[in-house]
């Protein structure tokens, strides 16, 4: 994937009123896309949530226990019941032992994690999230396991348009953002304890 113009906007939300630009708007054109502006004021992001969501999760019969927890207010898990190692994204044999004897069933995990690194995504051409930029992706790390990641927006939180405020290692606990009646989303926000 190339990138153009790769200086993250950093002026005002009014500098980037040209909505057939984008701050990406090469990048997104490259792909055949209308790059969005930015709709969101730089200073003091909060994003409580990321939705609406225009493109909805689709489980595969691997995942399927995973958003199935979701639904019910519970993070779950692969673990192998072999050796307890935590498997994410979860696979059809364990990666750490690589015993194809050993079970691996889905455990729910305490949902507390720290922020392990993030970057602000102010790319427009990704599809369904035009209109969010610019927010937070970020890696966070379940306590249960060191090297236990998971993909996740920072919900409920005031960072920099520059990620100030994520530090490496800021407290977290997950909370479930409701995408349809059939899907809820597995997200972190600041720990609250
Ligand atoms: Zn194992």
């Amino acid at each position: 994937m190339t990138s153009q113009g790769s200086e993250p906007p950093v002026g005002p939300l009014d500098t980037h009123s040209d909505a057939t630009a984008g701050p990406l708007g090469t990048h997104s054109n490259v792909l055949g896309g209308a790059a969005a502006p930015l709709v969101r004021s730089l200073d003091n992001l909060t994003h409580e949530t990321m939705g609406p969501y225009n493109i909805v999760p689709v489980a595969s019969p691997l995942t399927q226990p995973y958003w199935d927890g979701a639904k019910e207010g519970k993070l779950v898990l692969q673990r192998c019941q072999g050796c307890g190692y935590y498997n994410h994204p979860p696979n059809y044999i364990c990666i750490n032992c690589k015993n194809r004897d050993h079970e691996l069933a889905w455990e729910e995990v305490s949902g507390r994690a720290t922020l392990y690194t993030h970057y602000i995504c102010y790319d427009t051409s990704v599809s369904g999230f035009e209109e969010k930029v610019p927010y937070a992706v970020c890696i966070v790390e379940l306590e249960e396991q060191t090297g236990l990641l998971l993909m996740s927006n920072i919900l409920n939180f005031e960072y920099g348009e520059l990620g100030e405020g994520l530090t490496m290692g800021l407290p977290l606990e997950v909370v479930f953002e409701q995408v349809n009646d059939d899907v809820w989303i597995p997200q972190f926000q600041p720990r609250s304890s």
